[in-house]
């Protein structure tokens, strides 16, 4: 993914493209002020509740949301954006390089979650009982 023009579209989409654009945006606003750590987490956290209400009452839904309405379809992708693009401005805000911390922590859980020992079981392998039923949380 290279972010690189093509025809006056971007032909691929990268973690830096969304941290550019979304500094662009908060100078052109002169939003800078307000972006602080504290105050960026906060709208995250709001906007994780926005995509939640999404799903609330709903019961569990198959993948791909075969049975949802084309609006409702994008009104989740709003909301996705939302949370993305918050998570991307507090982590440049923060000093944290999105990309290599997010493959790192990959390798980390991949170390944490050794395939042998987790393969098609949802309990933590730190939990120690493979019979429970207890989800993962994949932390
Ligand atoms: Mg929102």
């Amino acid at each position: 993914m290279t972010g690189a023009k093509q025809g006056g579209q971007e032909n691929s989409v990268t973690l830096d493209l969304l941290k550019r654009k979304m500094d662009d945006f908060a100078k052109e606003r002169d939003w800078e002020k307000f972006h602080s750590p504290r105050n960026l987490l906060l709208a995250l956290v709001g906007e994780v509740g926005e995509l939640s209400e999404i799903f609330q009452w709903k019961g569990e839904v198959p993948k791909g949301l075969p049975d949802w309405k084309e609006e409702e379809k994008v009104h989740l992708g709003e909301e996705l954006s939302d949370v993305l693009l918050y998570l991307v401005r507090l982590s440049d805000i923060c000093g944290i390089d999105l990309d290599k911390a997010a493959l790192r922590k990959i390798e980390l859980n991949a170390v944490k979650y050794p395939v042998n020992l987790c393969k098609g079981s949802s309990i933590k392998y730190s939990d120690g009982d493979v019979n429970s039923n207890q989800s993962n949380g994949g932390d």
